[in-house]
Parts: C-alpha cells; structure tokens; sequence
C-alpha cells in the first residue's frame, strides 16, 4: 500500500443521547486533525488524523477530501479501498450511501452516489478514442459466507484471483453501465433487500474498464467501498448463540483488516511477504485494492457523547494503528 489516509468523522449528538446527558460530548477540538476525548474517568487522550470531520461537517466536505483523489486514480488505473469503520449507529451508513439511498437532496448524498458521479463526470471528460465501461457487483459478507445483493439466492460466492483480473468475485452479478444510469438499479435491489445489517460488511466493488481504440489495449482499475459491520463489543455477559458467533466473526474480520493495513504500512520488506490476506473473507476480497500499487482511505465513525466513550475510543485505536507503526 503507497498509501493510508485515516480520518475520523463525528456525528452529531442523537436525541437519545441528548435526552440522557443534554448537549455534553467527550471531544475538544484542537484543530481540522488534532482532539482530545475524555473517556468515564475523565482521563483526555490526544489524537491526530489527516483530517477530523466534526459533527457540522457536510457529506462533500468528507468526499472532496477522503474519496476524490482516489476516484482520480482509479480512472488511471490505480487501486483504492475506502472503508468506514466504527459501532453500530456511528453514521457508518450514513457517510458511505446518505440517510437513504434514493436520497434525491443533493447535500445529503454519501460516498457512494458521488463516487457514481465522480467516476461518470471523469470519463465524460475524457477523449473520445476510449470505450470506458463501470462494472459494479454488490455483497455483503456475514459469518464468513459472501452473499450477492444482486440475486439474494447467490449466497455463498466464492473470492478467487484471476491472473488477468486479479480479485473477482465468482459468479457474482456485474452490472454493467456505459451511461450515467447506476443508481437506478440500486435503488430497485435496494427496496427489495432486507440489508442494512449492522453485523454483515457490505462491500461496492466498481471496475472500471479502458479500452484504448488506437491502442488496441485495456487498463483497469478497481474503486471497493467497504461499509464495515458495527465494531462494539458484545456484553461478556448475555450474549449467546448466535449473537456471540456473530460477534466472534465480526471481530475476527475486523482484526484480520487491522493486520493486514498494519503489516502493509508498515514497510519493512520481511513483513512485506506475509500479509495476512487469507485470514478473513474480508481482507481476501480487498486483498488487489489494499496490496501493490493502490490506495486505501478509512474513515473512523464517532460518536461525541460520553456515553460511547469507550467505544470511541477502541475506533480510534484502531484507527491510529492503521496509520502509525
Ligand atoms: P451505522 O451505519 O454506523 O450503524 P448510521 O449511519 O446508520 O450508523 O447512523 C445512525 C444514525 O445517525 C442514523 O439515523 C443517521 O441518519 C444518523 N447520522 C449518522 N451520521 C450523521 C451525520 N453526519 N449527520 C446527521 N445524521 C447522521
Ligand atoms: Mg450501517
């Protein structure tokens, strides 16, 4: 990996936690990358990113800053990863697709709309001697198992690599657009899927195709975005059944992506040979837009009330560890 951006994006106050504890937040902001967050104690713990989105922050201040430059590289065939990461309710979602995936308010749109119009504003712009095509396959990964939001009775998908195509995603329904038509079709699965779960990662993966017609040669790039499932911890207590072996999954996933952006950033080249791709389903997947020539955005999703201190605290943690080391 060339390259790691790491921001954090707070939210702003929900009425449940206004109702419990008024306007109070954990978080003093020093400037756009450095705060302090207090955890129950009332201990204050520093951190900087490469840039902090504080709860007024709007979804293109976010886009223009964490997503563009990596829409830019894509149409020059460079890989890049964006994921949000962080608990459940910590505005993963709603940075990632908008409060509601047909949202029609312009403002509101999230990453994933705009890297729609982002990628089709690029190529329109482009010269006429290349034929560009956007693939985009759609699934979601819970309890290991890869499942196609396309065609829901597809739901053990296999992540194999291809010497030409790298990372695919077997069997899975491409759609294919030449026009400026993508959201269209999402928004008809969309209605028709019950998603949204906050224990399965839900994974974007665009290709986007080049065909030089002078040149007779096609570049590709890869653009995934990876909305995370909640990262909190289940009560050592209570959970059980089901419930615990989803929490088990999720945070066994969770510490393989970790791993694998630690081992990568971390630049010696001893370690260089063991990324620990094949240690979750998740890291498989992403394994050609993490590694090699690419480019990987993650954006930690915060609470700022007190009440989800902890919480915050271990998405922060995670998310200084992706950076430093
Ligand atoms: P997650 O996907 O992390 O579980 P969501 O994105 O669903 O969380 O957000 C939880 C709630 O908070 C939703 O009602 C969402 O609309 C709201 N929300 C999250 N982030 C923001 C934000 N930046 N501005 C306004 N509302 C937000
Ligand atoms: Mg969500």
């Amino acid at each position: 990996m060339s390259n790691v951006t790491v921001c954090v994006r707070f939210r702003p106050l929900s009425s449940k936690e206004k109702r419990d504890l008024g306007d109070n937040i954990c978080i003093q902001s020093m400037d756009s990358e450095t705060f302090i967050i207090k955890d129950e104690k009332e201990e204050g713990f520093t951190f900087s990113f490469d840039k902090v989105f504080y709860e007024e922050s709007k979804q293109a201040d976010v886009y223009e800053f964490l997503v563009l430059p990596i829409v830019r590289d894509t149409v020059n065939s460079i890989n890049g990863t964006i994921i949000t990461y962080g608990q459940t309710g910590a505005g993963k979602t709603y940075s990632m697709e908008g409060p509601n995936i047909l949202e029609s308010d312009e403002r509101k749109k999230g990453i994933l709309p705009r890297v729609v119009d982002g990628l089709f504003a690029r190529i329109k712009t482009s010269a006429d001697s290349t034929k560009y095509t956007v693939k985009l396959s759609m699934v979601e990964i819970y309890m290991e198992k890869v499942r196609d939001l396309f065609d829901l009775s597809k739901d053990n998908i296999q992540i194999k690599e291809s010497k030409t195509q790298g990372i695919v995603l077997s069997g899975a329904t491409e759609v294919i657009y030449f026009l400026q038509k993508l959201l269209f079709p999402l928004g008809l699965t969309y209605t028709e899927m019950n998603m949204a779960s906050s224990r399965s990662h839900c994974v974007y993966m665009f290709t986007l195709n080049q065909e030089s017609i002078s040149e007779k040669r096609v570049k590709s790039g890869k653009l995934i975005l990876v909305d995370l499932a909640g990262s909190e911890k289940v009560e050592k207590t209570g959970a059980e059944g089901r419930v615990l072996e989803e929490a088990k999954t999720i945070n066994k996933s969770l510490s393989a992506l970790g791993n694998v952006i630690n081992a990568l950033t971390c630049g010696s080249p001893a370690k260089a040979n063991h990324i620990p791709y094949r240690d979750s389903k998740l890291t498989r997947m992403l394994q050609d837009a993490l590694g090699g020539n690419s480019r990987t955005a993650l954006l930690c999703c915060c609470s700022p009330s007190p009440s989800n201190a902890s919480e915050s605290l271990s998405t922060l943690r995670f998310g200084a560890r992706a950076k430093h080391i």
